[in-house]
């Protein structure tokens, strides 16, 4: 059996808004990923299949390579049906939020849900979390939100009807977040659950292609001249930087997860730790940054970049020209230096 993580006064209060509610809408952050998504979908067909009306709300469009998931095509997307997704949101007597600590990550879905008097529970495992729902499961120790709703299925005994889409969907989230086991997967328990998770039939190999080897030669180029043309190495602070301008972007017909991962290739170069990828979206530069070791990227993100995240994963908006971007970033490193000396390994 697998350790208890998740207080039980709190399986008890998601058990007992389960026996009452009927009207259920589960929401995730905006620009969702394999685990935001992977865990609605987790927790939507696990839901689905106790009988419940239950929706999947989500701020944006996904990437394709989720498509595959069962599931997607019920999914309501805020951008593309903004009227019918805040009917749900009014209309919901119980909503989870999902894989976010911040009211401000569902974007465009923040008025409906802070408005909906619906009960709301976080699942969630980001540090700091707000407190703005009645029940918040808060793991930040936890690799993924996927494992998170599978712990909860489980704890609230009804590992029996968790299905094949549910495993599917939840082994997706469990492997993105870890980059396929990777990263954050010292952890016994993890392979555990993948055991169940194969042993409801999950095919993780396939799931592995379908995520990963599902490229356009588009996005394959893109991240090529990304890679060749478009990085910055400091050697002198250990540190990285890729950007593309929206005309590079639009030169390889780019969409929505084209750029997944580039981040982290910089973090393959022998001595490098700090990795920051600067994308221009319409309204502003959409940041990534990752790091190896002690490296706190969520404070270069926070205190620079508007943003925030995990220690080796963060993110961040920044308003003004790409070449601003890069000044600031290039300007800043020198600050951070300080941080590298922890690291040994
Ligand atoms: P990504 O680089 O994949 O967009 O984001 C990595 C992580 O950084 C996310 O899981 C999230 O925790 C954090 N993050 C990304 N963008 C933002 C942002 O704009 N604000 C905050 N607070 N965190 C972000
Ligand atoms: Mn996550």
């Amino acid at each position: 059996m697998i350790n208890k993580i998740i207080a039980e006064e709190k399986i008890q209060q998601v058990r007992k808004f389960l026996e009452k509610k009927e009207k259920i809408v589960i929401t995730c952050h905006v620009s969702p990923d394999g685990d935001a998504i992977g865990a609605s979908l987790g927790l939507y067909h696990f839901l689905d299949g106790l009988g419940k009306e239950v929706n999947v709300v989500v701020p944006d469009l996904l990437p394709r390579n989720l498509l595959f998931l069962k599931g997607t095509k019920e999914i309501v997307v805020y951008t593309r049906y903004p009227e019918f997704a805040e009917k749900l949101m009014s209309e919901a007597e119980l909503i989870f939020c999902l894989d976010f600590n911040a009211i401000s990550r569902i974007d465009r879905l923040q008025k409906s849900v802070s408005l909906s008097e619906a009960k709301k529970v976080l699942i969630d495992h980001h540090l700091n979390p707000e407190d703005f729902c009645d029940v918040t499961i808060s793991h930040p120790e936890v690799a993924s939100t996927s494992e998170l709703i599978f712990r909860l299925i489980c704890r609230m005994g009804m590992f029996d009807r968790m299905g094949l889409y549910s495993a599917e969907a939840i082994y997706t989230g469990m492997m993105t977040d870890t980059g396929n086991f990777t990263y954050n997967s010292n952890i016994p328990e993890m392979y555990y659950i993948i055991a169940e998770l194969v042993k409801l039939g999950i095919n993780k190999d396939k799931i592995y292609a379908l995520v990963y080897n599902t490229n356009s030669v588009d996005k394959i180029k893109l991240n090529g001249y990304a890679v060749s043309e478009k990085m910055e190495v400091f050697p002198e602070y250990k540190a990285a930087m890729i950007s593309l301008t929206r005309e590079e972007l639009k030169r390889y017909d780019y969409h929505k997860g084209d750029s997944e991962g580039l981040v982290n290739v910089p973090l393959g170069i022998e001595g490098i730790r700090f990795s920051t990828f600067f994308r221009e979206d319409k309204e502003y530069i959409k940041v990534s940054m990752r790091s190896k070791g002690f490296f706190p990227v969520n404070k270069v993100a926070a205190e620079h970049f508007n943003g925030g995240g995990h220690l080796n994963a963060a993110g961040g908006e920044f308003h003004g020209t790409m070449e601003e971007a890069q000044a600031l970033l290039r300007s800043i490193l020198p600050l951070y230096d300080k941080y590298m000396v922890k690291d040994k390994d």
